[in-house]
């Protein structure tokens, strides 16, 4: 059993930390919102009074927090100062890239070890302990946090130094974005052209069009397995997230001179779904906006 402090306990952060109390360990808890560190509490976590508080004589500290500026100001503010020296940080919210890399730095400059752990899966997944974790940090790090990770999560996987973990997500989500508009504008000009839709996934899951947007979580109601589109596209994974994950990639393209004309529409055409107010939609009615 160790002593794990866990900033930030939302929609996300809330389960995780579920899992690893029942996991054994003594969860020191931490957020802003009263409401979120007694749910916290009802599942088997300590409360802290403040973030320092959780970080204090933690083997390991979990963040999970809306964006980068949220992480770097925890890590200045509290954790820094009141993690005891050779503590573990271990941020699974998802950041841009730069402030990853920077925090590590700054958290390696003080006699911590850190490593980014941003996941794929949504809230069931973190309540089910069924989460997939990208790490980006040392190999001494990466072994120290598997343990831990794994109590949340079905697979944690290496994807290299600091900062790569963040690099794998939101390259995966660019890719999901782009590949969700690119099957939801198929399937509209299949039926326009005449086609069943039944019959078209019939014929494209098994030919060369074939997608996990198409297979896994088809945005038309009635075709595929279950998923949000058969919800009106309640729960799953919101557009508003998705549209944050595309600007991440966008703007991470930007700094390492990529060209990305897929991932930058994208990112305008979930602009466009979220000005419509229809960001808390799951992703795959972005279908309902090119409709
Ligand atoms: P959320 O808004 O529900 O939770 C964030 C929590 O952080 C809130 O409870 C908030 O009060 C707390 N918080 C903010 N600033 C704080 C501070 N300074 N100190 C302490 N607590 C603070 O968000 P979420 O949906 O749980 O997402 C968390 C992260 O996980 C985000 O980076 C998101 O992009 C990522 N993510 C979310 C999903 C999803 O489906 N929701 C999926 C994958 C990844």
């Amino acid at each position: 059993m160790a002593r794990i402090g866990f900033i930030g306990l939302g929609n996300m952060g809330g389960g995780m930390a579920a899992n690893l109390a029942r996991g054994g360990h003594d969860v020191r808890a931490f957020d802003l919102s009263a409401d979120a560190l007694a749910r916290a509490e009802a599942a088997g976590c300590l409360a802290a009074a403040t973030a320092a508080e959780a970080a204090s004589g933690a083997e390991a500290v979990v963040t999970m927090l809306p964006a980068g500026a949220h992480v770097a100001q925890v890590y200045e503010e509290a954790v820094f100062a009141a993690a005891p020296a050779g503590a573990l940080l271990i941020d699974c919210s998802t950041i841009d890239v730069a402030t990853a890399r920077r925090v590590a730095e700054a958290a390696v400059a003080r006699g911590l070890a850190a490593v980014d752990a941003p996941v794929s899966g949504g809230i069931a997944a973190a309540a089910g302990g069924t989460l997939t974790f990208m790490v980006g940090g040392p190999a001494e790090a990466f072994r120290r946090a598997e343990p831990i990770l794994a109590l949340m999560g079905k697979a944690v996987i290496h994807a290299g130094p600091a900062g790569a973990g963040q690099a794998a997500k939101i390259c995966n989500n660019m890719l999901l974005g782009a590949s969700m508009v690119a099957t939801a504008e198929t399937f509209l000009l299949a039926r326009k052209l005449g086609l069943d839709p039944q019959t078209f996934y019939d014929i494209a899951s098994k030919a060369s069009g074939q997608c996990w947007s198409m297979t896994s979580y088809c945005p038309l109601p009635g075709v595929g397995p279950d998923s949000p589109a058969d919800r009106d596209y309640q729960g799953g994974f919101a557009a508003a997230l998705m549209l944050k994950d595309l600007k991440l990639a966008v703007k991470a393209a930007a700094d390492a001179d990529a060209s990305v004309p897929m991932g930058a529409e994208a990112m305008a055409l979930y602009q466009a779904f979220a000005n419509q107010g229809q960001g808390g939609l799951d992703f795959s009615g972005i279908i309902k906006m090119l409709d």
